[in-house]
Parts: structure tokens; sequence; C-alpha cells
């Protein structure tokens, strides 16, 4: 694969706006008002409304309306990364949006009884599995959960307490007291994801939390003998072939697929009366910041990105600018009644850019 099939450029990242149709309840509160948000794909811009005659106009790297399918929407948003994971590259994958407008819908539908409906982690490990050879290769994968700076394992839920390792050497960061899956077909994976899930559920039945109110992680790592095939990462050295063919090759590439459904973007109403939702609102908004601010250094190329800030940005370390290929979605709906969390998540993707 050459470079120019990798509409994401390592080091940057890239970034698609999705819009949710409108829902039964929007349909009916809503008749008489425009959708507060005008797209326009082709020139892949999309225009806020102010307010009856003005609007404000965003670009983005792909605009995909309320009509895109979901092949689509995994094409644009995440073939380009898990294509560079299976080169042995990182990669991330990332939704961010107000809690209703589509995150979990774009990353994590399993579509077992439509499978139009598949979403992005389950199309990407069909793509990496029809990719791998499994005599030579491997494929697994952990499941998290982020709350409130803890890290939960979602494939055991006995393990609440991951910590995050870094080589100070190479910068790789791990993870080792998660669950390691090994998968060898789809359905195991689909079924993987469903457990995780039910124990997601589960540890926040007992938290009593929401699922909108933490991150989920899945991290999908690919480890491929290289013996007998092109070694070394052709793709970078387009203009000196033989600089990395003339070392010795190395043999195994490994590839790590980071794909993260964020916390809702929402500004959480910090007066609420358990004490709970200001702790978990300061946490949320912690990462979320910390989030935007490597996003933001990333964009401006600038030497020094804040990885240490969280634990969701520590997590993504190595995964998320560099040589890494790092994708955003960021989801919106159409309502007016929302208009300023949709005008935050759009400043939030503006700023990546
Ligand atoms: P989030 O994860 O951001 O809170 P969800 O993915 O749970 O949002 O979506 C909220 C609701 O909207 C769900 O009922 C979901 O099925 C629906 N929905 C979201 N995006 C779409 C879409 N592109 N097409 C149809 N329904 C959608
Ligand atoms: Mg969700």
């Amino acid at each position: 694969t050459s470079k120019d099939h990798h509409p994401s450029v390592p080091g940057r990242v890239r970034v698609a706006v999705r819009l949710r149709p409108r829902n039964a309840e929007e349909s009916v509160a809503d008749a008489d008002f425009a959708d507060c948000v005008e797209l326009q794909p082709e020139l892949k811009r999309l225009k806020l409304r102010k307010n009856n005659w003005d609007a404000d106009t965003y670009a983005f790297d792909e605009v995909l309306t309320e009509f895109a399918s979901q092949k689509r929407v995994y094409e644009v948003v995440a073939r380009p990364v898990v294509e560079s994971v299976l080169d042995g590259y990182n990669g991330t994958i990332m939704a961010y949006g107000q809690t209703g407008t589509g995150k979990t819908y774009t990353l994590g539908r399993l579509g077992e009884e439509d499978t139009a409906a598949r979403g992005i982690m389950v199309r990407s490990m069909e793509d990496i599995l029809a990719d791998v050879s499994l005599e030579t290769d491997s494929v697994s994968v952990s499941y998290l959960q982020l709350y409130m700076e803890s890290i939960q394992d979602l494939l055991d839920p006995a393990n609440d307490n991951i910590t995050i390792v870094e080589d100070p050497r190479t910068g790789d960061v791990s993870l080792p007291g998660a669950s390691l899956v090994e998968i060898r077909d789809q359905q195991s994976f689909v079924e993987l994801l469903r457990l995780g899930e039910v124990h997601r559920f589960a540890a926040n039945t007992k938290l009593n939390t929401e699922s909108s109110r933490s991150h989920a992680i899945l991290m999908v790592h690919v480890r491929r003998s290289i013996k007998g095939r092109d070694a070394g990462h052709s793709s970078e050295n387009g203009n000196h072939p033989h600089s990395v063919k003339s070392l010795k090759p190395p043999v195994v590439r490994k590839g790590k697929l980071v794909v993260v459904d964020l916390a809702g973007s929402e500004r959480i109403d910090k007066s609420g009366s358990e004490g709970h939702t200001l702790e978990e609102a300061k946490s949320i908004n912690l990462s979320l910041s910390a989030l935007g601010k490597c996003i933001n250094a990333l964009a401006e190329n600038s030497a020094h990105v804040p990885f240490r800030d969280s634990k969701l940005t520590r997590l993504l370390r190595d995964s998320f600018g560099g040589t890494a290929r790092t994708s955003l979605v960021i989801t919106i709906g159409p309502s007016p009644k929302h208009r300023g969390e949709t005008a935050s998540t759009i400043m939030f993707g503006q700023r990546a850019m």
C-alpha cells in the first residue's frame, strides 16, 4: 500500500462529522423548526445556523449526512486507519459528541440481526481477519472502560484497577493487568463485545452511573510474522526504496488499533443533588479537555503534546500522533434545541484541523 491510499496523514487527526437523523420525538416536537445544521457533503462543509438568515460555515475532512450508511462511514472514518494497523502502525478511531447523537451507533453496533447496521468495531475486525493469516499472525483484543480516572476490564469484571505502563525507551503503552483475548473468528469477537457490554452495564449499575459517563475502549493488537513477505515499512520509504530492505528485516510487525467511544461531551449540570455527579462531571471534563489539548497540539505541530494530563490521553500516547493515524468522528443531532451542544462539538472537531 502506498501513502496515497491513506487519506489520513500520520500525525494529523482526520476529522469527520456525522449527523444523526431526526428521531421520533424530534420529528414531532420540532416539526416547525429547521434543523440547526445544514450539510454540504460535496463541499465537505457544514453550516450551523445562527438564526433564520445567518449561519457559520465550517470545513471538515468528511461530512456524513443522515443518509450515510454504516458501510460508507466505516470506509471514510476507519478503513485508512485499519489498513495502516495491518501495515504495522498504531492507530486510533474516536467518536466525540453529546449523548444520544450516535457515537455507539457509529462504533459499537453489532448488527447481528441486520448486517448493514454493523458499526466500526465489527467491520474493522472483519477487515483485519480477512487480511491476516492465522497460521503465522495473531489478533488479540482488550476491552476496557475508563470511569473517573480508573480503568476496568470489560472482559473480566473482577479486574477494576488496571494500571498503565509506559516503556520509557520506546514510549509504548501497555496494560499488563488487562485481559488479552485471542480472536480467531468474527463470531467470537462479536460475542466478546456483547459480553463486554453486559459487564459494562453491570459495573455501571453497581457504580450507580450510566455508560454515557465513561469511555469505552477497544484495543486490537495485530501481530504479523513477515518472514518471506515484503519486510519493512515500504509505505514510509517510498523515496528510498533500498533504505529499509538493505537492513536485516524484522521478523514480526506489530500494529495496534484503539477504538474509543468517548463519554458524552454535554455539559453536565454541576448543581445536581448527587455528589457523584459533580465528581463525574469533573472527571469527564478533565479527560475530554486533556484530549482536546493533545489534538490541538498535534494540529499545531507543537513539540509538546500534553499526554500526561489524564488517563485517557496516557492510554493513547503510542497510538496518537507520530507515525500513528488518528481519525475522529464528531456526532451531532439536528435539533435546534441542542444548538449549543452541537456548536461546542463542532468547535472540538475544528480544533483538530
Ligand atoms: P450515543 O452513543 O452518542 O449516546 P447512540 O449511538 O446510543 O448515541 O444513539 C442514540 C440513538 O440514536 C439510538 O437509538 C440510535 O440507534 C440512534 N441513532 C444514532 N445514529 C443513528 C443513525 N445514523 N441512523 C439511525 N439511528 C441512529
Ligand atoms: Mg453511547
